[in-house]
């Protein structure tokens, strides 16, 4: 069948990574409006692995805060996408990439996976079939960026990174690293080496802090909620990642309805990426000290088309 969101996507795509001299941050445009207090540090949470079944538990759960939810392109669909916007969150890809050691683990591989020493064109075709499967221009909605589902091997290799950053840029997408190579064995390298291909390319990148449910255990995950807070008040806002597990939808909601989360502005990523990009993340104790005579200025819309970013 024709349909006209995928001539118009044809038309905005890569050739073979030439600059296209696409607006690297056109992503922006995709990234839903926030308002928020710029006392208080930040928090995204990006629930991974969304599919159709589990879309509208993971929205239930988020009860009405801005969170990010992040689609697998073969089980979800634009639908989902669309009542996830609607919600008021923001929407990314969750593309699968290759991890360490998967068939001696017993890990099975989505059909749209990325693999180590694929073609170039490969990778680029692979992304670009697995946007097609999520936006909807007809719908309106399209991802404003993409992470990776799994990927500690494919992110550590210099060719996969290099092209996907490639085709990132010319797409002008965000990419968001889920930093999923345990720190210590790899962690440094393959950071590194997705940051540097993203640098090199002059593509948006932003990386995971936390992992919420890396265990499902009920009180793991309250846990890691502290060390959330904690990071982000440290450095002025931070990124986690979970699952719609049952167990983390119930930390989820719990963190949610706690005092502790009121410190905080929970923001979709697009909205935290244009600041952290942008250097106006501050950690809590660069902040100044409140000027009393003076009520502060109301939270104003964020200024994503702001001149010189
Ligand atoms: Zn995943």
């Amino acid at each position: 069948m024709f349909r006209l969101g995928d001539l118009l996507m044809d038309l905005t795509r890569c050739f073979r990574g030439m600059d296209t001299g696409a607006d690297p941050h056109a992503w922006t445009s995709n990234a839903t409006q926030v308002t928020y207090d710029p006392a208080k540090p930040f928090l995204v949470i990006v629930i991974d692995d969304v599919s159709h079944d589990s879309v509208k538990r993971v929205l239930a759960a988020s009860q009405g805060h801005a969170i990010t939810t992040a689609h697998m392109p073969d089980v979800s669909e634009p639908g989902d996408l669309k009542l996830s916007r609607d919600a008021g969150n923001d929407v990314i890809l969750h593309m699968p990439m290759e991890p360490v050691r998967y068939r001696e683990r017993g890990i099975g591989l989505e059909p749209s996976t990325i693999k180590v020493g694929m073609f170039d064109r490969e990778i680029r075709r692979l992304i670009d079939e697995s946007l097609k499967k999520l936006n909807d221009l007809e719908l309106g909605v399209s991802v404003l960026g993409m992470n990776n589902h799994m990927g500690s091997a494919a992110m550590q290799d210099p060719q996969v990174t290099d092209t996907v950053m490639s085709e990132m840029r010319c797409r002008g997408l965000l990419f968001f690293d889920s930093h999923t190579i345990s720190a210590g064995q790899f962690g440094r390298v393959a950071a590194d080496m997705a940051r540097d291909a993203a640098a090199r390319h002059g593509t948006d990148y932003v990386r995971r802090d936390v992992f919420l449910d890396h265990s499902r255990d009920p009180a793991n995950i309250r846990r890691q909620f502290e060390t959330l807070a904690r990071v982000a008040r440290a450095n002025g806002g931070a990124i986690a990642i979970g699952h719609p597990h049952r167990e983390t939808m119930g930390a989820l909601k719990d963190f949610l309805n706690s005092p502790v989360a009121s410190e905080f502005n929970i923001v979709p990523i697009g909205a935290y990426a244009y600041l952290e990009l942008n250097g106006l993340l501050k950690p809590q104790h660069e902040q100044q000290p409140e000027v009393a005579q003076e009520p502060p200025p109301p939270p104003q819309p964020k200024p994503f088309h702001a001149a010189g970013y």
